[in-house]
């Protein structure tokens, strides 16, 4: 057996589920309570690390974790040398400066002697810098949305997803200084041997992700109209084509792209494509 690899995940929280349901989705199978610091996959070269989001960057450094699953955030903010190996697209969040509704905001030239709350003072005091703006940043550690309401700043630079939390607390999202999602991260300096396994668990997330991106399609079609449905449809290769028991149809199958979706099944339906079926892939290599 390999040297396991070491693999930080977040313990409870914004990024715990979907990082275990990737793991799970390689096929790395995992003792499923988290009540203990560690645990050892059951069928692969890994061991697990649960710990807070905030530690994550820093152990990684540190040579206790080899690789970790983190907000690009929490790494930006805290700074520490790592390689990002892929971008895992969920999480998916942003860092904005927002300030209250009846404030008078023209550009971020307004932010020039404000005090500003966040969590995240090294990434604000980059971008005021870079802004050329000086304000006062408070750090606090949660509850970044209140502060203006208990008189601590006049603004605020939070984390924002959907926006609710920050109009429920009369504010408006003025600027976007980050665009974040879930990474996977690992020490630059990792050994040969767990390099491999650290190879062999991007392949695999690789596969899933390439696979929850894309559907598998079958339709059936007039023969006339196979040529231009296969154009429409390159699939990995070109599309599989069988003969229907109905003389001059035929049964194609291939794989189209989830964001191209309504636009190619229009398409198809104007082509005459008939009885369109649409299944989820589970895992695709290319
Ligand atoms: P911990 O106890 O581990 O320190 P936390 O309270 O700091 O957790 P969470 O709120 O669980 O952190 O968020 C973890 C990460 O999830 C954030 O750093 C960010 O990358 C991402 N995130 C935060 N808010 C959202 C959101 N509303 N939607 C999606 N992702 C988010
Ligand atoms: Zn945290």
């Amino acid at each position: 057996m390999k040297t396991p690899l070491k693999l930080a995940v977040q313990k409870s929280g914004r990024l715990s589920d979907a990082s275990l349901n990737l793991i799970k989705e390689c096929g790395i199978t995992f003792p499923t309570r988290i009540a203990k610091l560690k645990a050892h996959a059951f069928n692969f070269p890994m061991e697990f690390l649960y710990l807070r989001d905030d530690d994550i960057p820093g152990y990684v450094a540190d040579n206790v974790s080899d690789v970790g699953i983190v907000g690009e955030n929490v790494l930006l903010e805290k700074g520490v040398n790592l390689e990002v190996i892929e971008r895992l697209g969920f999480s998916k969040c942003r860092l904005s400066i927002a300030v209250p509704k009846e404030f008078e905001y023209h550009g971020v030239q307004s932010l020039q002697g404000l005090n500003i709350a966040t969590s995240y003072p090294n990434i604000l005091g980059k971008y005021l810098e870079k802004q050329g703006i000086t304000a006062a940043i408070h750090e606090i550690s949660g509850s970044v949305e209140i502060a203006p309401s208990i008189g601590l700043a006049e603004a605020v630079c939070d984390i924002v997803s959907t926006g609710i939390t920050l109009v429920s607390n009369g504010l408006v999202e003025v600027e976007t200084i980050l665009e974040s999602q879930a990474v996977l991260v690992s020490r630059p300096d990792l050994e040969s041997e767990k390099r491999q396994v650290l190879e062999q668990l991007l392949f695999r997330i690789r596969s899933v992700q390439t696979a929850n991106n894309s559907k598998y399609i079958l339709l059936n079609a007039p023969n006339h109209s196979i040529e231009e449905i296969t154009n429409m449809l390159p699939g990995m290769r070109s599309p599989t084509v069988l003969p229907l028991a109905q003389e001059g149809w035929s049964s194609l199958h291939s794989v189209v792209k989830e964001d191209d979706f309504w636009e190619v099944i229009e398409r198809l339906r104007g082509a005459g494509a008939e009885g369109i079926l649409v299944i989820p892939i589970e895992k695709m290599i290319l």
